[in-house]
């Protein structure tokens, strides 16, 4: 049921919203997991959320190494203990081009449910707290457009108007309708 998802792209008003917290564990919620980290692979990315095929859910999936050992599933995830701060330059599969320095926690603590509904916790520093830091951003519909810095912002200028451009391109629109019948037909 979830072959035809795909990643989507800034600025869809999709990414932007506040996803909601998953209540019911079924297959389906596998089958999404499963599909995601088909996307994910393809755009050889580490981290996708829910949010970014289009599911405003609080679900989000992770690989930091590409070992398929290193899957992992964080659904309703919670991020405390953040100790420690660390810049580094981070991307996003739904800003394809986009790199920017975000600071982030050095060292989180993460309590998470599996796709089962088990709870379970995670202590780690470094690379993966920031993969689970920017992930859980897209669950707040927290862009890297909205933590980059203006001097980043200004170097991007184009790259974002590109995007939303070819957004607008996809989505025009909608035709005027009914209210385009009540013109008088021959308006002087
Ligand atoms: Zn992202």
């Amino acid at each position: 049921m979830y072959e035809n998802l795909n990643i989507i792209f800034y600025p869809d008003p999709r990414l932007k919203r506040v996803s909601k917290k998953v209540t019911t564990f079924d297959d389906n919620l596998g089958a999404l997991a499963k599909r995601m980290f088909e996307l994910m692979r393809e755009a050889k990315g580490v981290g996708l959320a829910a949010p970014q095929v289009g599911q405003n859910i609080r679900l989000y999936i992770v690989n930091h190494s590409g070992n398929p050992e290193d899957d992992r599933v964080y659904v309703n995830p919670e991020l405390f203990d953040a100790d420690g701060e660390e810049s580094a330059e981070e991307g996003c599969l739904s800003l394809p081009g986009l790199h920017a320095d975000i600071v982030r926690a050095k060292t989180v603590k993460i309590r998470a449910q599996d796709v089962t509904g088990k709870i379970f916790e995670q202590n780690e520093s470094g690379y993966l707290p920031r993969i689970w830091q920017h992930e859980l951003d897209h669950l707040n519909g927290t862009m890297l457009t909205d933590r980059m810095g203006p001097t980043a912002k200004v170097e991007h200028r184009k790259l974002l108007k590109d995007l939303e451009d070819q957004y607008a391109a996809a989505h025009p629109a909608k035709p005027i309708g009914k209210s385009s019948r009540k013109l008088p037909k021959n308006p002087k």
